[in-house]
């Protein structure tokens, strides 16, 4: 362990664009009946058969819950009828948390004790700034008299939005009645209903984007993330092609002075038009992407492998990942490496002439999995030595598939088994814990 933590010590990372707060429900079988009481259950059914793509009111988010119960598919759906938001606050929570993947990085490589660590994200609320952790290498971005100055990002707020995400979270086999029909829990897993404010915009102030190129100076590498919450078109008239054209131009910024290596980390996006935006102007503009087996599929359906794309969301074979990464990797030369994490396994796949020995790739991705296991166990990081628990959880009983690592056809391939946590603290964001610990290890040999 101290072999890790020794080796990502001088580290230097950026990450944008995305906070926001986390609120939990664990969700109860009461908690279901009292949901459904006041509905026909047939017009229950009736709404998961049409499986609506945003929340525009209480059914849509009732079905799609279901749904992501019974087939244990973790899922977020934005709420877009905002007068839903008082409904919403009246559920009890059982707790706050920081959210939001630049968000939940920056706490959580700040709490590794990283050398520095500098977070951006456009709306600073003083209770969004509340949930960082209170670590003298965390650090914002702010401009005072026209020099890059970073400060202790709880000092940094200022009179802004709070976007906050409702996440109910389901235990494997919890167990409901939907009329006739039994509802089980096929997973643990969660939903997530997300909330995306009009006034929030993924973007970097016009003062501090021309620090950027500083900035990137400044860090080794750079975790961004976000771009899935820009709308297709905003009221004052600006459109998600704004913000992607800008985005783009912010990831060559951070470049201009340091060839800094960059990561995207894709997520669930409902709209087509905005994941094919993420994969023209973000996917190909840097040097590490991170995906789950849904989003690999997702970006393989748009790139034109639609049988591949529907065998590795039914069957999530390895061999279908792993060729689903290659095609990747070919279709954009600025990738190096492409990494895919699923419940059982966590894969990198690089072109032959990465600088990277396997073994060194192998140690990225065991890492990764300690991180993972820790979170699952304990429900968050709070400490370097919570990762002793992680340690001690055990690789999933399907291990003996899941170690790879060799070379092939110019590609090297490596995965490792996951470290499955049985009854896990929580869920969420363990996506983010895996590929950013992956990513900023894989840094750190550079
Ligand atoms: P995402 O779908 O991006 O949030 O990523 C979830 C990832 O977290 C999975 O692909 C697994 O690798 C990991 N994971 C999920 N559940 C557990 C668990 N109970 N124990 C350990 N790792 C888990």
């Amino acid at each position: 362990m101290l072999k890790y933590i020794e080796r990502i010590k001088n580290m230097n990372l950026f990450t944008a664009y995305n906070t926001n707060i986390d609120a939990i429900k664990y969700l109860t079988k009461e908690d279901l009946e009292e949901l459904i009481k006041n509905y026909n259950p047939n017009d229950i059914i009736k709404k998961i058969e049409e499986y609506p793509r945003e929340i525009k009111e209480k059914i849509d988010f009732i079905a799609r819950l279901i749904y992501s119960i019974e087939t244990g598919k973790p899922a977020e759906v934005p709420l877009t009828n905002e007068s839903l938001n008082n409904w919403f606050n009246k559920i009890k929570y059982n707790e706050e948390r920081m959210g939001g993947q630049a968000g939940i990085v920056a706490n959580l490589m700040a709490t590794l004790k990283l050398n520095k660590v500098i977070i951006y994200t456009p709306a600073l609320s003083k209770k969004q700034a509340d949930m960082f952790v209170d670590y003298e290498n965390l650090l914002y971005p702010n401009v005072e008299d026209n020099k890059l100055i970073l400060k202790n990002v709880k000092e940094s707020y200022w009179d802004s939005p709070t976007k906050i995400n409702r996440i109910f979270e389901f235990k494997k086999g919890l167990e409901f009645y939907l009329g006739d029909r039994k509802i089980v829990a096929k997973e643990n897993g969660r939903f997530i209903v997300a909330s995306r404010p009009e006034s929030i915009r993924i973007e970097f102030k016009e003062e501090i984007r021309k620090f950027l190129p500083q900035i990137g100076e400044l860090v080794d590498c750079a975790f961004l993330s976000g771009y899935h919450s820009i709308k297709e078109r905003y009221s004052d008239g600006k459109t998600a092609k704004y913000y992607f054209k800008k985005a783009k131009e912010d990831l060559n910024l951070l470049i201009k002075n340091k060839k800094i290596k960059r990561h995207l980390e894709f997520a669930s996006i409902s709209k087509l038009n905005i994941r094919k935006m993420v994969i023209d102007y973000i996917l190909s503009s840097v040097e590490s992407v991170g995906m789950d087996e849904t989003e690999i599929a997702n970006v393989l359906h748009v790139l034109g492998y639609e049988k591949l794309s529907d065998n590795i969301i039914k069957k999530s074979k390895i061999e279908d990942i792993i060729e689903g990464a290659k095609i990747i990797l070919d279709n954009f030369d600025n990738l190096e490496v492409v990494q895919v994490h699923t419940i059982y396994f966590i894969l990198f796949v690089c072109r032959e002439d990465n600088p990277l020995s396997l073994e060194q790739l192998k140690e990225c991705l065991e890492f990764a999995t300690i991180l993972a296991a820790t979170k699952a166990k304990l429900g968050n990081i709070n400490k370097i030595e919570d990762l002793y628990e992680g340690l001690k959880v055990p690789y999933n009983k399907h291990k003996d598939l899941f170690f790879k690592k060799y070379c092939e056809n110019n590609y090297k391939i490596v995965s490792v088994p996951s470290r499955y946590v049985e009854n896990p603290k929580s869920t969420v964001g363990l996506g983010d814990t895996i590929s950013s610990g992956a990513f900023v290890y894989y840094c750190s040999f550079q």
